[in-house]
């Protein structure tokens, strides 16, 4: 059956438009004005999926957001005029997926809505299977820790390694330089983000990748980093040995 989606957002033109192109992609939608709204219809139907403004009359975003993720998984997209990076991070932070500013361009949109709802498909579980990650000319095996970039081997080190298994992790997905810290080290330093931001570069120069014109790896300026492999849809790839 199609995903429902579930819209909460006050502003009725945006909603319109976003019902309108949502079902245009065989989304089912439903609707909600205020948080109050939000938060019972998320009861009924479980949506496969919500998109948040976090701008609302009766209560703050960031309430609904907590007391959704309270009960439940399911992949928040925050849809917000709010844009400072403190805003984004916060979202991120308290467990929304990911976050489109407004306005907002629909193609990208949608683009992130199939991410996130890939990302919250079950996974395979096979414990004979060994993790390896094939992205865009780049070959991850996360049990030999070996590294290929078009064909040719790369080395890295332990945390460069760690930090490419992260990001490849969560394709698509902008993560907030706190989420990576707390999955490359098991002890953040107080010194981590100047830590992460020396392994970042030093990963990206023998992926041979450049910050201003990503391959593998693009900045979002102020919140973290976001996996962009060519081949991101269908990142996944488990092989047997
Ligand atoms: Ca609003």
């Amino acid at each position: 059956m199609a995903h429902e989606i579930l819209i909460v957002e006050d502003d009725d033109g945006i909603r319109r438009f976003l019902r309108i192109s949502l079902r245009s992609e065989g989304y089912r939608v439903s609707e909600a004005r205020t948080g109050a709204v939000a938060l019972s219809l998320f009861e009924a139907n479980l949506p496969s999926l919500v998109l948040l403004d976090l701008g609302l009359p009766d209560e703050d975003g960031m309430d609904v957001l907590a007391a959704i993720r309270k009960r439940s998984k399911v992949p928040i997209i925050v849809v917000t005029a709010r844009s400072t990076d403190f805003q984004k991070v916060r979202a991120l932070d308290a467990g929304a997926d990911d976050y489109v500013v407004k306005p907002f361009s629909i193609a990208e949109l949608l683009a992130r809505i199939r991410v996130a709802l890939r990302h919250n498909a079950p996974e395979l579980v096979d414990a004979g299977v060994r993790q390896h990650y094939r992205i865009g000319g780049l070959e991850v095996d996360c049990d030999a820790h070996s590294v290929l970039l078009d064909g040719s081997p790369v080395h890295l080190t332990p945390y460069e390694f760690r930090l490419l298994e992260v990001m490849m992790q969560n394709p698509g997905k902008a993560l907030t330089h706190r989420f990576i810290q707390e999955r490359v080290w098991s002890h953040p330093t107080s010194d981590g983000f100047r830590t992460l931001r020396v392994i970042m570069a030093s990963l990206r120069r023998k992926l041979k990748d450049s910050p201003a014109a990503p391959r593998f790896i693009a900045t979002e300026v102020g919140v973290g980093y976001r996996f962009i492999g060519r081949d991101c849809e269908g990142a996944r790839d488990t092989g047997t040995r």
